[in-house]
């Protein structure tokens, strides 16, 4: 019998729902994402942007799915990581809506959650993940029952440190997506730290040393273009290494910072020579939405899990591999 899930995120500044079926089909998946007008996020804000916005997604996800409440069969939500308050504010929602329809909970980890759409999509068995957005930089592969943090930034997400710089160089928000255009006009490359130490990378060097170069009137092609590289050079590093560390044959690349054809590029370029699968997992699955959350909720449910309302508290820090991921078969 089809299970329905209604997946709800909202770990950062986007508010998303998705409902999926037990059968891997994405009925919808709507989102909102709270765009400041000048500087970066403020949790507070999110929250009370996805505490506004929450019961619009949420009816129009069920409208654009073609069902009604009374057919959705679980209720999924980010339980983190993630911002505090933007956890909370979906936390409560999520339980509002599980206790009104009484239907059971089930707590998603939104790393986690990123990783198994992915799969969904390409239908890999066991990849590596490259998992790169604004609040995520990760290296993850399964093993031992669990999905394991191979490397990941030890400071800023690679998807903050281009938002950040891109603010330094009068770029809208998000400024990813303008850097990688921009970029393309880049004639000169500029050394900027690379900084990669054992599987683990970091960003805020180069974020300080690539506003140092606008301040000596660089060109900003110049800039974008040379991040890009170095960054992106980095990740590929790591991947490489894990890739043949595990000795998988997928790699996977999501999270919002997937959407850059450099970014895919390069990685294309590591699983050529590795012999191995590449998959980009496409833009509306990529960024944070909510079909990942209900999808994930699925996987957890058949498999035995659920949560009560009592204990479902928020988890801000719940890392990667903090989870036993009951559904997989160990390897
Ligand atoms: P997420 O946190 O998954 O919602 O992803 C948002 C992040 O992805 C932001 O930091 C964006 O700047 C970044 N991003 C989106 N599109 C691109 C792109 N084409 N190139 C680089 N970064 C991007
Ligand atoms: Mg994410």
């Amino acid at each position: 019998m089809t299970t329905i899930s209604l997946g709800i995120e909202g770990t950062a500044h986007s508010f998303g729902v998705g409902i999926v079926t037990s059968e891997g089909k994405i009925l919808s998946n709507e989102w909102d994402m709270l765009k400041p007008d000048k500087g970066g996020i403020h949790p507070r804000e999110a929250s009370r942007h996805h505490s506004e916005i929450g019961p619009t997604i949420i009816s129009e996800a069920v409208n654009k799915a073609g069902i009604g409440f009374r057919d959705i069969d679980i209720i999924a939500f980010s339980r983190g990581p993630g911002l505090g308050p933007s956890l909370r504010t979906t936390a409560t929602i999520a339980r509002t809506l599980a206790l009104k329809l009484d239907i059971p909970l089930v707590d998603v980890n939104h790393c986690v959650a990123h990783i198994e759409i992915g799969c969904l999509e390409s239908k890999f068995n066991d990849p590596v993940t490259v998992y790169v957005s604004g609040g995520n930089t990760q290296v993850i592969a399964f093993a031992g029952g669990r999905f394991r943090t191979f490397g990941e930034t030890l400071d800023i997400a690679i998807g903050n440190m281009l938002d950040v710089l891109g603010r330094e160089l009068g770029m809208g928000f998000p400024a990813g997506p303008i850097i990688e255009t921009i970029a393309k006009d880049g004639e000169n490359y500029h050394n900027l730290p690379y900084s990669v130490k054992g599987m683990d990378l970091s960003y805020s060097g180069m974020l300080t040393a690539a506003k140092k170069l606008h301040s000596e009137n660089v060109s900003i092609p110049d800039i974008c273009f040379s991040v890009q590289e170095i960054a992106f050079g980095m990740l590929a590093e790591v991947a490489e290494r894990a890739v043949a560390h595990t000795k998988k044959s997928e790699i996977l690349l999501t999270g919002g910072v997937a959407r850059n054809n450099r970014l895919t590029e390069i990685l294309t370029g590591v699983s050529e020579r590795h012999e191995v699968e590449f998959h980009r997992v496409s833009p509306s699955l990529a960024g944070d939405q909510g079909a990942m959350i209900a999808w994930n909720g699925i996987l957890q449910y058949k498999a035995g899990h659920q949560i009560s309302v009592e204990n479902s508290h928020v988890l801000p820090k719940w890392r990667t591999d903090d989870q036993d991921i009951i559904w997989r078969q160990s390897l």
